[in-house]
């Protein structure tokens, strides 16, 4: 059983059930391809490319199939991901408290030199937010994250988020 595409750059997304994390991952990939599944673990990936002014990153972005609660999984799923993406919702401070579980579990477990992006989604529903930005902001600097607030709905920073990581991962050639 093969999970790592050659060539390209594994990025996973984790976080709590209904956050937004597939529907960040369609937005970003809009059409593309799936063309990996790990069906043991209910997670499948989707292919797209960045391209930077002197550099193109192929990421392999994966996303769990709604298999969150199996949290015994997790260090398979993660297992040679440069980046991972951990995604709350700004409306659900459970959401936040999980994904920061999620953020000291990949610290010390993962690999070191992942890239770790904390993600407050549906920021369109500013009017609903639990989470104040500032709090989540410096939780992110304190830890090293990149931090931003999107909206999988609006399109919000979507974009922006995987060129940040994708200009972070080191140029391989
Ligand atoms: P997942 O369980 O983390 O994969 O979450 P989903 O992507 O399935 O989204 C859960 C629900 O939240 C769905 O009804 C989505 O339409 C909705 N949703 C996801 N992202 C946003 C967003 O940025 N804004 C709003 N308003 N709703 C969103
Ligand atoms: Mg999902």
């Amino acid at each position: 059983m093969s999970i790592n595409i050659p060539n390209a750059t594994k990025l996973v997304i984790l976080g709590h059930t209904g956050v937004g994390k597939t529907s960040l991952a369609l937005r970003f990939t809009q059409g593309e391809f799936v063309d990996c599944q790990l069906s043991t673990i209910g997670a499948q990936c989707i292919t797209k490319s960045v391209e930077l002014p002197d550099n193109q990153i192929n990421f392999a972005i994966w996303d769990t199939a709604g298999q969150e609660r199996f949290h015994s999984l997790a260090p398979i799923y993660y297992r040679n991901a440069r980046a991972a993406i951990v995604v709350y919702d700004i409306t659900q401070k459970q959401s936040y408290e999980i994904a920061q579980r999620w953020v000291e579990e990949m610290q010390q477990q993962g690999d070191k030199k992942i890239i770790i992006s904390l993600v407050g989604n549906k920021s369109d529903l500013s009017e609903s937010r639990e989470v104040k930005m500032k709090i989540a902001q410096q939780y992110a600097q304190e830890n090293n994250l990149l931090f931003l607030e999107t909206s999988a709905k609006t399109g919000e920073h979507v974009e922006d988020l995987f060129f940040k990581i994708a200009e972070m991962i080191p140029d391989s050639n």
